[in-house]
């Protein structure tokens, strides 16, 4: 029988979008999930959406819709975004699944049954933010540090409380114990022991004025406090799903700082008293910030997977969230230090080595090896090292290889010269290496190169990472100039959209032309949206004047803003008499983004 591994992310609140911090545990825990799959396990991998509670019945109503309405909204934009990562899990859970509110019922009623919940009315500060109540030592000027001080209030509530403390020496045992401990990194069982031993408070599982959850099974009159009911996904999926229920108990929890608490003592303690088995190890993870400052909705300067996807592609957007992922201690990103990453580590490194690979050594023949695990990189993927692991592929295998190829210069040398032919199998060998080894970060890229190295040596079509240009390199660099004149009208799809800082009738628009870059455009057309497809016109091409004749387009600026090149109307593209608006092409044209318009699209000039 083949191993098991279960691996779970938190489920995601659903009160906002998906962000890069949502994405980057998701994608960490995709990245274990693949990693078992190759090493031969049958894994179930979870990820959901948490549904019930107070700020999602706040959010609804402002958004003008029913709560399940609201959820029913949400939700897919968390699921889309995971297949936009191509994220592998196996089922995604939502919390106002009919299936899953019976489960938490269910161990709602063995924690019952136990004697361990029991009625007491309770008193004190209450963030509406956390969904939590708050000691006086958790408060900073009275309200709760993390969200605004209105959202801090005093309630008054009977309550069902659970009896968290009759569990604390169990989990303190088994926490203190190597070959029990569930907590890792080790600073954060650091962390939950001092907490543990400085006295843990019975904690209250129901709300009475909460009507947005699942009712407490012997008093409807009460739901469940979020909170447990999102605790209980991780075992309710391997209830109610079929053939599921051996992969309990899970293998990993991977999560964030901010809720260790949860998953560390409560939700083990909340298992022990329904008397089912406790999950393996939890992994608690650090937060990004974002240049510099914490990432939030208000400051809006939070990266959507989707926008990261649109600029970097999907395999490159998981390696850059995979190589920056914060372990113990939180980690600044950013989209400058993206490009500056996926340019060194991807266009420049391990694209260029395919390229040069199946340039120089098109044709030799490959002999097809079994591929095995190096132990250094599995161990760093199981501690979530996923940045080292990274670098440690790259070291072993692909920086040797292209300084190899630097310092022997094998396009000077015979084709059958034996010095290249040992050069190219050493690095025929190596990106095989490679390739497998990256497979679980980037499993499409890993793909294509294994397609180059099948049997024979074979050509790679296109790059496998484009380099990235901003307009100012590109111009720099004079490859736009260098292309034929029938190349200078492309397919372009808009990035991004701003208003000129000096013109109202005119727009600043980021362009992305697939292989030279994002360039900038400025433009007083108004009906563009963000990732429309349009077409370009770079420096050097020619279109119809609306004053007649024909007028050829050069990089400059308007308004003191830098143009590159422009977006052409109907009427300058020969196809309409319009000139008022940009010519907006079929969206279908976005996956040719930078080629030539003549080849999809019939259009004189
Ligand atoms: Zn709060």
């Amino acid at each position: 029988m083949k191993k098991k591994f279960y691996i779970t992310t938190p489920i995601y609140y659903i009160n906002a979008e998906p962000s890069v911090g949502s994405a980057c545990t998701t994608v960490a825990a995709d990245v274990v999930a693949r990693l078992h799959r190759q090493l031969g396990e049958e894994v179930f991998y979870l990820t959901g959406t948490d549904e019930h509670g107070e700020k999602v019945d706040e959010s609804a109503q402002k958004a003008g819709l029913s709560v399940q309405e609201y959820c029913d909204q949400i939700a897919p934009k968390f699921s889309e975004a995971w297949k936009l990562l191509n994220i592998s899990n196996d089922f995604f859970i939502r919390t106002t699944d009919k299936r899953h509110e019976k489960v938490v019922g269910e161990v709602l009623t063995k924690m019952y049954e136990s004697g361990d919940v029991y009625k007491d009315k309770y008193e004190g500060y209450y963030c509406i933010g956390c969904e939590s109540f708050k000691t006086e030592k958790e408060l900073e000027d009275n309200h709760c540090p993390m969200h605004p001080p209105e959202k801090t209030v005093w309630k008054s509530e009977e309550n069902w409380f659970f009896k968290l403390s009759k569990y604390v020496p169990k989990i303190i045992e088994l926490i203190e114990n190597d070959e029990t401990n569930y907590v890792f990194p080790e600073g954060k069982r650091k962390e939950i022991l001092a907490k543990l031993k400085a006295g843990v408070r019975d904690i209250s599982i129901s709300r009475e004025s909460v009507s947005w959850g699942i009712p407490i099974p012997w008093d409807t009159k009460h739901t469940i406090y979020v909170w447990i009911d999102a605790l209980i996904n991780y075992y309710s999926a391997t209830q109610f799903l079929e053939g599921k229920a051996d992969f309990w108990p899970a293998n990993l929890h991977v999560l964030g700082k901010e809720i260790l608490w949860f998953h560390a003592v409560i939700w083990q303690a909340m298992l022990m008293s329904a008397k089912i088995e406790i999950p393996i190890s939890t992994y608690t993870h650090g937060f990004y910030t974002i240049d510099g400052q914490k990432m939030s909705k208000s400051l809006g300067n939070t990266i959507p997977p989707k926008e990261m996807v649109a600029e970097f592609g999907v395999d490159a957007s998981r390696y850059l969230i995979a190589k920056s992922f914060p372990n113990e201690n939180d980690v600044d990103i950013g989209l400058g230090r993206f490009r500056e990453t996926y340019n060194a580590d991807l266009a420049n490194n391990l694209g260029n080595l395919v390229s040069r690979v199946s340039k120089l050594a098109q044709g030799m023949k490959v002999e097809k090896k079994t591929l095995a695990f190096e132990h250094e990189f599995i161990d760093l993927i199981e501690r979530l090292k996923l940045g080292e692991a990274i670098e440690f592929v790259l070291n072993k295998w692909i920086n040797v290889s292209n300084a190899k190829i630097n310092e022997v210069a094998p396009w000077k040398l015979d084709k059958e010269d034996p010095k290249r032919v040992e050069l190219m199998n050493f690095c025929v060998d190596n990106l095989a290496k490679a390739a497998w080894h990256l497979k679980a970060f980037m499993p499409e890229a890993s793909e294509k190169i294994e397609k180059v190295l099948d049997g024979e040596v074979g050509q790679m079509e296109g790059y496998l990472f484009p380099r990235i240009l901003t307009a100012e390199q590109a111009s720099k660099t004079g490859q736009v100039e260098q292309k034929n004149a029938s190349e200078k009208l492309i397919i372009g799809v808009i990035k991004n959209i701003s208003k000129h800082p000096d013109a109202n009738t005119l727009q600043v628009v980021d362009v992305d032309t697939g292989t030279l870059g994002v360039v900038q455009i400025v433009t007083g057309a108004r009906n563009i949206k963000e990732g429309d497809v349009v077409p370009l016109v770079l420096p050097g091409g020619r279109v119809n004047s609306p004053k007649g004749g024909i007028v050829k387009i050069e990089k400059g600026k308007l308004r003191g803003v830098k143009s590159f090149g422009m977006l052409a109307s109907e009427l300058e593209l020969g196809v309409g008499e319009d000139h008022t608006g940009i010519y907006i092409l079929d969206k279908k044209l976005a996956d040719k983004v930078g080629q030539a318009i003549g080849k999809f699209v019939e259009i004189k000039i």
